[in-house]
Parts: structure tokens; C-alpha cells; sequence
């Protein structure tokens, strides 16, 4: 049986045209699914009673076990998820002025093996479906439509590469965007990537509106290949060619994510090399504290000296914004409490 939450809009007419249902029953079942938040077919009072029993047999509506969840000082949640085949994946809630923000996982485990990252520690044992993906935005949608909210924005940045399962990713993003759904505004989702450049090509040639944001947190390949072995495929080089190519088409601002890292990338000389490599593009650098992961030597770099580095990228006429952090009080690095979980139950 195949979840739901795996077909998008087109898809799901496709399916009751092909099995002479009506194709306006599609546009009902898919409100009923997204707009009313049903967790049973059996509510869809407005399918005939051969509708709901073929979708009774043929699909179910993927609902996701809860772990753990933890709940940190500043209201950032984190959920521990049980998928069908028992692999764990966690989901982000973070509460902004502007609205809901969830962070979702794409992958189980990853394998682009960025050395500061906590859920390199548990290498790729496959890809999330849409379905696995859009499961986590219903779970949280229900419990947010319990207060009278909603989810605001998306960001595709929890464990897992989304370029790495792109096909997967943009079926889930075109789920959550459509207007007789969730209908999240394409500019209200932001997909994350390491720098896969041969998926940035493709993505600027869909002429879609979601962000793209880079983790580049190096601006040579001398320690971007250190820290984020992807660059010895992709250097910065044929990155930016990428990124160059994905502008002109897209006429987009990209965000580069630039984490903080004590003694490594945060010097002067860093905050210079970043600016010059940037020069002509439409760049924000969101500069992000990093989350000290157990396992991994690297520390966070200190207030002042963010703030210090902040200004010098303001200086040379870089957009840049320094993120506070979320959920500090709990394990709210991606893979950590998954991590956890599986150090507790060894
Ligand atoms: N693979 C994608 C998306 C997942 S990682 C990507 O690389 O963009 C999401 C972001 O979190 C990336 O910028 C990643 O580098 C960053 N990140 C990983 N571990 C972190 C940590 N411990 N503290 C802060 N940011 C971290």
C-alpha cells in the first residue's frame, strides 16, 4: 500500500481518472487531506462510498509515531519520529514573529560526511519518500491546528542532502505549495543543499520559486575540502558556475549558510575571502552559531567575535544576517537526538 501524502495534486486526479472515479472527487479528497487535516478517509463525506473503499484499499494516510519530543526554553520543538521500517527521523518546530517555520529531514542518516555535522555520524540508509516528508509538515500541522496555527514556512534542512533525493523533495515541495492544500507560498520554502552542482542546473531549469540556500561555510577549496568533503567533486569553482547559471535564470536572491566555527573559518582574512568571492552576486550570508555535537572537537566561535565577523562582511558591502540560536537547551543539532536515541538504546 502506498501513503497518500506520497502523490501530488496532478497525480492524484491522474489516479481517480484512471480508475473511473470523478476527477472533481480528486480536488475534494485533496482538501480533505490538507486543508481539513483528515487522518482517515472515512470523513470525506463528499466521496461516494466506492471512493472511500477504493482508497481504503489501495492507500493509507501516513501518520507518524512519536518518539520523543523535546520542548526547549524558547518554545523550539523537536520530534523524535518512528517511520514504518522503525528508522528515526527528527523534525524541527521553531516559533518566529513572522509565523511556524518547520525544519524538515529528507534523508535517513547522510552521506555527504560534513565533518562538523552530527548526522554524517550515521551514514545515507535511504532516502525519505514524499510522502515520509510531507508526513512530518501533517504532523505538525495537526497539533499547530489544535492552538489556531499553522506552518508558515518550510525549510528542507534537517538530516539528509535534499539534492542527494531530489525527485522526492520537489514532489514533496509541489505538495505542500499547491493552493487547494497547505498552499506554504513557494517563497515560504527554502531547499538547502551542500553544493551538488549538477542538481543546481537542474533546479534553476524548473523555474520554481523556492529558495536555494548553500551550506558553504568555507570560501576556499583548501578548507571547504576539509571540512565538506562534497567540494573535492563540486570545488567552488564549478559551484559558483552553478550558481551563476541557477541567478540568471532565476533572477533570486541565494542565501549561503556560513556556520561560525571557532579557530577555523571565522578570522579576518575569512570574512575578506568570503566577501570577494561573493562580489556580483545576490547573496545573503546567513551566519549560524554552531551546535556543539558530543562527538566532534569543533566549537561554536564566541559572541564578540561573531559580531566581529559580522561586521567585517557588513563592511565590504555583504548582505548578511546573524542567526540567534534556536532550541539551545536541547539536542536541536540536526542528528543529535536521534543520535542520542540510539547511544541510549545500545
Ligand atoms: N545537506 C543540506 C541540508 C541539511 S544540513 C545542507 O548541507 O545544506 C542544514 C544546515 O545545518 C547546513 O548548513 C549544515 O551545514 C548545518 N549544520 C550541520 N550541523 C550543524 C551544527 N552542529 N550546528 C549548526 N549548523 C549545522
Amino acid at each position: 500500500m502506498q501513503s497518500i501524502y506520497d502523490l501530488t495534486y496532478e497525480k492524484l486526479q491522474e489516479v481517480f481518472i484512471e480508475n473511473s472515479m470523478k476527477k472533481y472527487r480528486a480536488d475534494q479528497c485533496f482538501k480533505w487531506l490538507y486543508r481539513k487535516l483528515a487522518s482517515s478517509f472515512d470523513v470525506m463525506s463528499d466521496l461516494s462510498k466506492a471512493d472511500i473503499s477504493f482508497l481504503k484499499e489501495n492507500y493509507y494516510i501516513n501518520t507518524l509515531e512519536l518518539v520523543d519530543k523535546q520542548i526547549a526554553k524558547d518554545d523550539t520543538t523537536k520530534y523524535l519520529f518512528k517511520l514504518n521500517d522503525d528508522a528515526l527521523i527528527e523534525t524541527v518546530l521553531m516559533h518566529y514573529p513572522f509565523g511556524k517555520v518547520v525544519c524538515v529531514t529528507s534523508q535517513v542518516g547522510c552521506n555527504m560526511g560534513c565533518l562538523f555535522c552530527a548526522s554524517g555520524l550515521l551514514k545515507k540508509q535511504r532516502n525519505l519518500t514524499s510522502g515520509e516528508m510531507v508526513a512530518q509538515i501533517m504532523y505538525v500541522s495537526k497539533e499547530l491546528s489544535e492552538i489556531d496555527e499553522r506552518v508558515r514556512n518550510v525549510v528542507v534542512m534537517g538530516t539528509g542532502e535534499p539534492f542527494d533525493n531530489y525527485d522526492n523533495v520537489m514532489d514533496f515541495c509541489k505538495i505542500i505549495n499547491h493552493d487547494k492544500g497547505l498552499a506554504i507560498g513557494s517563497r515560504r520554502i527554502t531547499i538547502s543543499t551542500c553544493g551538488l552542482a549538477d542538481k543546481i542546473y537542474k533546479f534553476a531549469d524548473e523555474q520554481v520559486q523556492y529558495n536555494l540556500a548553500i551550506s558553504l561555510h568555507a570560501s576556499n577549496d583548501k578548507l571547504r575540502s576539509k571540512l565538506m568533503p562534497v567540494n573535492k567533486a563540486y570545488p567552488l569553482e564549478e559551484l559558483f558556475k552553478a550558481l551563476r547559471y541557477y541567478s540568471e535564470r532565476n533572477n533570486r536572491r541565494l542565501t549561503f549558510e556560513y556556520i561560525l566555527l571557532k579557530g577555523v573559518n571565522d578570522s579576518y582574512e575569512d570574512a575578506l575571502e568570503l566577501s570577494k568571492l561573493l562580489k556580483g552576486i545576490n547573496a545573503l550570508v546567513n551566519l549560524i552559531p554552531y551546535n556543539q555535537v558530543d562527538e566532534l572537537e569543533f566549537k561554536s566561535t564566541d559572541d564578540k567575535t561573531a559580531l566581529k565577523f559580522y561586521d567585517w562582511l557588513y563592511k565590504n558591502n555583504v548582505n548578511v544576517t546573524l542567526r540567534v540560536k534556536h532550541g539551545d537547551d536541547i539536542d536541536a543539532a540536526c542528528g543529535q537526538l536521534r543520535a542520542k536515541h540510539e547511544r541510549d538504546s545500545a
